[in-house]
């Protein structure tokens, strides 16, 4: 990826773990609070940190928030906080805002008051916690719409030493194979005639339907 600018206003636990991700992917962190000792705490993680109150247009203009490409607003728990951050962020200009929000309602506002990208923690992860506790074979997956995903499925043992045409996975179960992982082997558009190895993991994409019949195979 580009070198973008990254801001992350709120470094308790959401944004700390943002900007530590960011960071160690190369890319240039400024992390923003009002409380010092949260700034000092996220320092390893950060190129610069800033002690600022983002609720007051002077202050965000004086930190040069406006330089940045993306800027994620990770304020929690004061949700009126949050909202005016966001507000006087896209009033400034800024390209990609990113907010945190508490509830749907919560959600609803920073949206009308220009968030680009709503994220819901507790409720993104509660629902994954559940999918991944119904189908414990998907290890991971992308939502794509609200019939279809992306799904990383281990495959079942009995599956060991079969290609993918002789399991006839998109006939059987309407699904496509985009890749097979075996150890630290990947296999981007596998040939039918790719032969399976017990512990392989697949990457399909399909319908959810399709995906939890074929992860929920014995
Ligand atoms: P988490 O659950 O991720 O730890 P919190 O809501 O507890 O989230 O923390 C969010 C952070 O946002 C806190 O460190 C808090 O000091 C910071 N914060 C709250 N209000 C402002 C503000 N007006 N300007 C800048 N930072 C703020």
């Amino acid at each position: 990826m580009q070198k973008e600018q990254f801001a992350v206003i709120g470094m308790g636990r959401f944004g700390t773990s943002i900007a530590k991700k960011l960071h160690e992917a190369g890319q240039e962190v400024m992390g923003i609070d009002i409380n010092a000792d949260e700034v000092e705490d996220a320092e390893l993680f950060i190129t610069h940190g800033a002690v600022a109150d983002t609720t007051e247009k002077a202050t965000l203009k004086s930190i040069g928030i406006s330089n940045f490409d993306c800027v994620i607003v990770a304020i929690g728990s004061n949700m009126q906080a949050s909202i005016l951050t966001v507000l006087l962020l896209n009033e400034l200009g800024i390209k990609k805002i990113i907010a945190k929000a508490l509830n749907e309602l919560h959600g609803q506002v920073l949206e009308k008051v220009g968030a680009d990208w709503i994220v819901y923690p507790d409720k993104d992860m509660g629902e994954r916690v559940a999918h991944q506790l119904l189908s414990p074979n998907v290890l991971n997956f992308i939502e794509l719409s609200n019939e279809y995903s992306i799904e990383e499925i281990k495959i079942p043992s009995s599956m060991g030493g079969k290609s993918l045409q002789d399991l006839s996975i998109r006939a059987t179960y309407h699904l496509n194979v985009i890749a097979v992982m075996s150890h630290d082997e990947v296999t981007i558009s596998p040939t039918p005639d790719h032969i399976m190895n017990d512990g392989d993991i697949l990457i399909v994409i399909g319908k959810k339907s399709d995906l939890s019949a074929f992860s929920n195979i014995e």
